[in-house]
């Protein structure tokens, strides 16, 4: 039972309450509210519910909170679906809370019925007011005291449209001095005309939150319920609602939201960046969103890594995106199909080079069931411009006029000569092949302190290369003075339409994913066609960026 053992909090209470002979097996949700695309927060979230079923033998159901007619749309719920398959889990059942609107309206009228809920009156400032403050008990509503059949009556006229929005509310009668805000008679109800998108309009009011998420837990006997901090004051409520009504006794467990730097996380604010764009949708490589990360080449598994490491905690802190960085270096150089892209080309003559010479070039060193693959090595090849230097750097191993180096899975060469046009740039460099130095049969001796990637000028194909930076020049950019887009780094994408590759990455896809010699990882985008081959740069080789 090693690999059972609970690696952080909410593991060991599932843990002790299967000890404890609690449950028979644990169940498990994850309820996001269809209003927007996933990001990372929710990838913690969903690695925590489906991670700990999965672990403890439970099973874990997806279901939208689609309580809010108005922000929700059938888009959402499709990306969501996908975003949770592709993050590599599956869901025991798809539910909506909109399928227990029938319910919960029950539920309701068995509260009224209990004298537990009643119809209010006061408008949603008045409430405001009423509340009190956290060290001020708040004042009885005047409609608190409504008969039974009163509240009944005027609940039906609610479901029936007989009343403008705003007019009446239903609300559960609690404590208007509880030292807890949330226990001050929440609302449970309001009053909507707003088409629904599985609903249509069948209702006119719909549950609050406090009221849908508890209920909707208990309908499918989750038997751990895990959100986030914001919700611990709700818990009583919670607890209350179940009591009161009588039903399964699903509990609440709350965590720390996961964050990360140089970014925002939170739907609202990644709707704006994509409605006034600052980002070319919900999927922008640069966004933290699931859609967003995949489209970059972040991988499944390095997302899921990263989610381990950030941990589950009591408390919230900022994790380093270069964290995410390094997950995501970690998987790729596993799996990463090598492959020679010169992003700024110069010519290079391999002047005693007769006939094309067949290489085959290992496609991943790191993975022996790789294969190997066709480049032609030709008498005109490109290299970096930066790859070649006229004056020498002590320990920067570059092609410079007198000097060996390898060119990578084919040969030494030596450089001898550069050619330069009127205004003094080199138009072409010449250089000498050894054709005892092959990659692999190398029997030359000759030393060689660096190794360059090149392509063939006969056989390379234009790519465009997208580089991308942090969204955000600040850290915490919700925490600056302001509106968090004026803290938007202007210089985030970078293209680079100059590049060539290797033929074999005609046939890229986004199947794979592919280091490009001495450059990083690189993943095709969506956008790219027979006619015109995009890569979006997944990360570098190496962390340039973690505080300096
Ligand atoms: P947002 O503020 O981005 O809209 P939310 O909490 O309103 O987030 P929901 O769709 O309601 O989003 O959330 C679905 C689940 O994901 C909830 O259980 C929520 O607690 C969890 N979740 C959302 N953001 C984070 C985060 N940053 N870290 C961990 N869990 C999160
Ligand atoms: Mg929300």
């Amino acid at each position: 039972m090693e690999e059972n053992k609970a690696s952080n909090f909410i593991e060991e209470i599932i843990e002790q309450d299967l000890k404890d002979g609690k449950y028979d097996s644990i169940l498990t949700r994850f309820p996001p509210e269809p209003n927007g695309y996933l990001h990372m927060g929710h990838a913690a979230s969903i690695c925590l519910n489906f991670g700990v079923a999965k672990k403890f033998g439970g099973k874990t159901n997806l279901r939208f909170d689609d309580t809010n007619p108005v922000t929700e749309d059938t888009e959402y719920v499709e990306s969501i679906q996908q975003d949770v398959h592709w993050l590599g889990f599956d869901y025991a059942n798809i539910f909506y809370a909109s399928d227990y609107f029938n319910q919960l309206f029950e539920y309701a009228i068995q509260l009224i019925q209990q004298g537990d809920a009643y119809v209010c009156d006061l408008t949603a400032d008045e409430i405001a007011v009423q509340k009190g403050t956290p060290t001020e008990a708040g004042t009885n509503s005047p409609y608190r005291n409504r008969s039974v059949a009163e509240n009944l009556d005027l609940f039906l006229r609610m479901k029936a449209g007989e009343f403008k929005e705003g007019e009446k509310t239903l609300r559960a009668k609690i404590d208007m001095s509880s030292s807890n805000m949330q226990m001050r008679d929440p609302l449970l109800y309001r009053i909507k005309f707003a088409h629904h998108h599985r609903t249509g309009d069948q209702w006119c009011i719909y549950p609050m939150y406090d009221f849908a998420h508890g209920q909707s837990d208990s309908i499918e006997k989750i038997t751990h319920s895990i959100c986030t901090l914001e919700f611990v004051p709700h818990r009583e409520v919670y607890d209350w609602l179940i009591a009161k009504l009588g039903i399964y006794p699903s509990k609440q467990y709350e965590f720390a939201r996961v964050n990360i730097n140089y970014t925002v996380m939170s739907k609202r604010k990644l709707k704006q960046l994509v409605e006034e764009n600052h980002v070319a949708g919900w999927d922008d490589p640069r966004m933290p969103t699931i859609s967003g990360m995949r489209r970059r080449g972040i991988t499944a598994a390095a997302i899921r890594n990263f989610c381990e490491k950030a941990g589950i905690a009591k408390r919230e802190k900022v994790n380093e995106f270069s964290l995410l960085e390094f997950c995501t270096r970690e998987d790729l150089n596993k799996i990463a199909l090598r492959r020679m892209v010169v992003f700024n080309p110069v010519k290079v003559l391999i002047t005693n080079l007769e006939n094309e010479v067949a290489l085959d070039i290992e496609d991943n060193p790191e993975d022996e069931k790789s294969g190997t693959r066709k480049v032609a090595f030709t008498k005109e090849i490109f290299i970096e411009k930066d790859d070649f230097v006229e004056t020498p750097q002590k320990k920067i191993f570059k092609m410079e006029i007198g000097q060996a180096i390898r060119l990578k899975g084919a040969f030494i060469v030596t450089c001898n000569e550069v050619i330069k046009d009127a205004d003094g740039v080199i138009s072409e460099i010449h250089c000498s092949y050894h054709l005892d130095s092959q990659s692999g049969k190398d029997t030359s001796g000759i030393k060689v302190q660096g190794t360059l990637h090149w392509v063939s000028a006969q056989y390379a194909v234009p790519v465009e290369i997208r580089e991308y930076d942090r969204l955000f020049k600040v850290e915490n950019p919700s925490d600056e003075e302001g509106d968090f887009k004026d803290y938007i780094n202007e210089n985030s994408l970078v293209v680079i339409s100059t590049a060539l590759a290797e033929p074999a990455l005609r046939n890229a896809t986004t199947r794979e994913h592919y280091q490009f010699l001495r450059k990083g990882y690189f993943y095709l985008d969506k956008e790219a066609t027979d006619k015109k081959i995009i890569f979006n740069k997944t990360v570098g080789l190496k962390d340039n960026w973690s505080k300096k």
